[in-house]
């Protein structure tokens, strides 16, 4: 049963992939470390595109919020499975490993149901968009139905800097808000209407922040004043003067 689904999913990729941009292949996931990294049965690490899933707990750190069930719910969905693996503009990051959307059986992709979930978050990565919008879709969704953690991300208070060309969000304080040109600057009040716009926060300035403010929150409805994450929310003039206002408010 298995073998005869095998040769006929291989028959139509092979059919597909004449006319398809985007290398594709069959193999099967042999575990799952996290909620956006599945490692195939030849050994090969294979990170998906387009999102990034909370942290799980390795030997580096401990789990971040949801990293636990964002792992569960990737391993439930593709571990022991043939999967085909769809690869977009580059095939592999700069720590080696393989960029790709994972297909299922069903023909639905584990990267955007893990959005979709609210499990992961999309991460747009230069020049990988194919399935951008596909994915930002069911970012908006999951954001609008509160799936996973946006039940207890609370919008946290700005502004804050988009990135237009990276779709990475900064704290005005970042350093990488210096270097940015004034055209690619977009102006958000706060977290959630740049999420929907497709950015993701920046790992340096603004990801822990995040991260801190789900755990805050998580298990207590009411929570903190938001504010109380940011003790070092004093503006820096200069970055905040050079924002363009014609973007005021965010479409
Ligand atoms: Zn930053």
């Amino acid at each position: 049963m298995r073998r005869a689904w095998v040769s006929a999913v291989l028959a139509v990729v092979l059919l597909l992939s004449g006319g398809m941009s985007g290398a594709k292949s069959l193999r099967t996931v042999r575990f799952v470390p996290d909620g956006d990294t599945v490692v195939m049965e030849n050994g090969q690490t294979v990170r998906l595109i387009g999102i990034n899933a909370p942290e799980a707990d390795t030997p580096r750190g401990p789990a971040e919020p949801f990293g636990e069930q964002a792992g569960a719910a990737l391993r439930k969905m593709v571990q022991g499975r043939a999967v085909v693996l769809e690869t977009d503009q580059q095939t592999t990051d700069r720590y080696g490993r393989f960029l790709a959307c994972v297909i299922l059986p069903d023909g639905t992709m584990a990267n955007e149901r893990m959005v979709r979930a609210g499990l992961a978050w999309c991460v747009y990565t230069a020049p990988n968009g194919k399935y951008t919008r596909r994915l930002l879709a069911a970012q908006r969704a999951a954001m609008d139905e509160k799936a996973g953690l946006w039940a207890v991300l609370p919008d946290l208070p700005g502004p804050f800097i988009g990135n237009r060309r990276s779709l990475r969000l900064h704290h005005p304080s970042c350093p990488f808000v210096g270097g940015m040109s004034k055209k690619n600057r977009e102006m958000f009040p706060s977290l959630k209407p740049a999420f929907r716009q497709g950015y993701a926060p920046c790992e340096k300035c603004l990801h822990g922040r995040v991260m801190r403010s789900i755990e805050q929150n998580q298990g207590k409805k009411t929570g903190e004043k938001a504010e109380a994450l940011f003790p070092d929310n004093r503006l820096v003039d200069g970055a905040l003067a050079v924002i363009p206002l014609r973007t005021w408010p965010p479409r």
